[in-house]
């Protein structure tokens, strides 16, 4: 197996495996969306609302909000149900409180954490708005969880793979220039002086075979290499995309020594 990084920024790794099998890629995609576990808000107590908007609205805003959760900023962190006190304690939570009178907008800079490292990954999220003399006071608690249990504690918004793409040409049927303006991606380029059609940007091909169905000839043909995969994942900003992949690679790690562990026994 090979792998090899196509692109990658603080949010989105794009990377190419090689000679590998959809089981075990799947396997990635499932546990990085699934079992990476994240800190999100989970209880919130209100004491005060007066805006237009519902508190379990409000409550659902706040436990969406990302909040930093890399491994330095929960390290040494319990996971709630696993933490032996019997709410929630230091140990496996962060309070933040918001306290706001209007007129404006909330944003969510305005969540003020008890952890310096632990707070929304991004200053302006709206949470809601306060008119004149209207006021609002809540404290929150965040908790870590896995995305299994509730989407607020996926780290990822995409994380996805497809197939290697493949474009085949007929040789025996006559060239279809055509084909270049039906491709919605612009993979394919026409260039008639040497008679034939160019493939750019493969890695961009969806696989909508617009083409081929724009081909009555044969000329060209879609399919893909079975085991070659492109792997996306984009995260929320809690956590980095390549720390996801590690923290999932590790997860089924555990899982695997568990059979290794029995079958010893
Ligand atoms: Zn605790």
């Amino acid at each position: 197996m090979e792998i090899e990084v196509k692109s990658k920024d603080e949010n989105e790794i794009v990377f190419i495996i090689r000679d590998a099998e959809v089981p075990f890629i799947n396997a990635i995609r499932r546990i990085a969306m699934m079992e990476v576990p994240k800190i999100a808000i989970e209880d919130v107590n209100i004491v005060q609302n007066d805006s237009a908007m519902f508190n379990e609205v409000l409550a659902h805003r706040l436990g969406l909000t990302p909040l930093i959760s890399n491994l330095d900023a929960i390290d040494g962190m319990e996971m709630a149900d696993e933490c032996d006190c019997e709410d929630y304690c230091p140990k496996c939570s962060v309070s933040f409180t918001l306290n706001k009178t209007g007129p404006g907008v909330i944003y969510s800079k305005d969540l003020v954490s008890t952890d310096s490292t632990i707070k929304p990954v991004y200053d302006t999220i709206p949470l809601l708005k306060l008119k004149e003399n209207q006021n609002v006071e809540l404290e929150a608690v965040a908790k870590i969880g896995l995305g299994k249990e509730h989407a607020k504690w996926m780290p990822t918004t995409v994380c996805a793979y497809k197939q290697y793409p493949k474009i085949t040409f007929n040789e025996d049927s006559e060239v279809n220039y055509d084909l270049a303006d039906v491709c919605p991606r612009n993979i394919l380029k026409s260039d008639k002086r040497s008679k034939v059609l160019k493939v750019q940007n493969i890695e961009n091909c969806s696989m909508c075979k617009a083409c081929v169905r724009a081909d009555e000839n044969n000329y060209i043909d879609i399919s893909f290499e079975p085991e070659n995969f492109i792997f996306k994942i984009e995260t929320d900003g809690s956590i980095p995309p390549e720390e996801v992949l590690s923290k999932a690679c590790d997860v089924l790690n555990e899982k695997t020594d568990k059979f290794i562990t029995f079958s010893k026994n």
